[in-house]
């Protein structure tokens, strides 16, 4: 759709501890918004039982990854659970360019490094379980991984829980429904945001007479 206005795309940030129905969230978003596409990472992790390489994740080696840290090709990259994790220069520059806005799924660290490059640009959200029984419930759930990895995500989300403080929106998902909406509102309002409308004081000058 060609708008009158024209606008910069923004980085549309989820945040959560594993388990928290970020995933989800996003994946909802996707389906129903042109506009959004999302960013993805490239990770040193193994691909778990379903996951497509280039569609989840990049799937690389950390000699690849060191290589792209070296050629500063990544915008933001951290460790997580003994793995790498990045966001690829390229796809955001030209998705900002062309009035795309990117979804990204990525933690508190990555959120703080894109801060400090792209801070206009960026909309950060953060999502928190409802309950403690029910985040762990929810790992549970997805019977994807080994009992001591599950009681190490449970360890690490507190420490996740404990930046919400940094992001401008929290959503608490108690109901997924709601929680979608309230995230559709989000990036809806932030869309209308002045500052993103680019060509604004040309466009209203069109509109008033002499
Ligand atoms: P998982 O291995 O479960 O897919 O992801 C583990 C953690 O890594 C999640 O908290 C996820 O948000 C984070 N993560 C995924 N991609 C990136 C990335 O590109 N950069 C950063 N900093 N974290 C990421």
């Amino acid at each position: 759709m060609i708008l009158p206005v024209r606008r910069r795309g923004l980085l549309f940030i989820l945040s959560s501890p594993s388990g928290a129905g970020k995933t989800t969230i996003t994946r909802s978003l996707l389906e129903r918004d042109p506009q959004l596409s999302i960013s993805v990472s490239v990770t040193t992790r193994q691909p778990r039982p379903g996951e497509v390489d280039g569609k989840d994740y990049h799937f690389i080696t950390k000699e690849q990854f060191d290589g792209m840290v070296e050629n500063h090709q990544l915008l933001e990259h951290a460790k997580v659970f003994n793995n790498y994790y990045g966001t690829p220069l390229a796809q955001v520059e030209e998705a900002l360019a062309n009035s795309q806005d990117i979804i990204f799924d990525i933690d508190w660290q990555g959120t703080q490094q894109l801060k400090q490059k792209l801070v206009n640009d960026l909309v950060t959200v953060f999502i928190l379980p409802p309950s403690q029984n029910e985040l762990e419930r929810r790992l549970r759930a997805r019977q994807q991984d080994e009992e001591d990895v599950i009681r190490e995500r449970m360890k690490k989300a507190s420490d996740e829980i404990s930046h919400y403080s940094e992001y401008d929106y929290i959503i608490v998902n108690n109901d997924l429904e709601r929680s979608i909406l309230q995230a559709r509102a989000i990036l809806e309002a932030e869309r209308c945001k002045r500052r993103r409308l680019t060509d604004l004081p040309d466009f209203v000058r069109t509109l008033m007479q002499d």
